[in-house]
């Protein structure tokens, strides 16, 4: 089991393609009212969790919440895949601005495994092409992403059983 220290009062940026295991992840380790997730904010604004046009309007709402979260001082875990440098900048900043912590957590899986998963998916229709655009944009990012802001950067193998972790929240 690894250790997994996060800020009690922070943000919690989960990264991670399309069947990476971020929803499952966030549900074994975490409050649901801890979760923020750009898939339920896109279903509230716009009945369909696979309406992309409804992506910006997700993403305002998804700011909304994690800001009013962290200014109020609790625990906010964001569950998207946050695979671009520019989703994850923006979240890097609003946690700046509320002076709190934030911390990334990685989970990484071959591409064979996401898209195995996915095809095994009622919820989801997400193919092998977005996938692996998906994992070219993480590929590219597993470099900088130390230098972006992030008080711990923890990458996880996440292709295999569910990661054994341990939750620690630091006050
Ligand atoms: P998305 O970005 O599309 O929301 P996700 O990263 O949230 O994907 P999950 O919904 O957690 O991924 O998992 C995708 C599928 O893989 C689900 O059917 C889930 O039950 C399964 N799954 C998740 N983790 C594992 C694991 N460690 N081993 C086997 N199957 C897993
Ligand atoms: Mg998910």
């Amino acid at each position: 089991t690894t250790e997994v220290r996060v800020p009690a009062s922070g943000l919690v940026v989960l990264v991670g393609v399309s069947g990476s295991g971020k929803s499952s992840f966030a549900r074994e380790h975490f409050r649901p009212t801890e979760i923020v997730s750009s898939d339920a904010c896109r279903a509230m604004v716009s009945d369909d969790e696979n309406d992309q046009s409804a992506t910006p309007d997700a993403f305002e709402l998804l700011n909304h919440i994690v800001g009013t979260r962290l200014r109020r001082g609790l625990l906010t875990v964001v569950d998207a895949t946050n695979v671009q440098s520019r989703a994850r900048a923006e979240l890097v900043s609003l946690a700046r601005r509320h002076h709190a912590l934030v911390d990334a957590i990685v989970l990484e899986v071959p591409e064979t495994v996401a898209g195995a998963r996915n095809a095994g998916r009622a919820d989801r229709d997400v193919g092998m092409t977005v996938v692996r655009r998906q994992q070219r944009d993480l590929s590219r990012s597993m470099k900088r992403l130390r230098k972006e802001g992030f008080r711990r950067v923890h990458v996880l193998d996440a292709g295999g059983a569910p990661p054994r972790v341990h939750i620690v929240r630091e006050r």
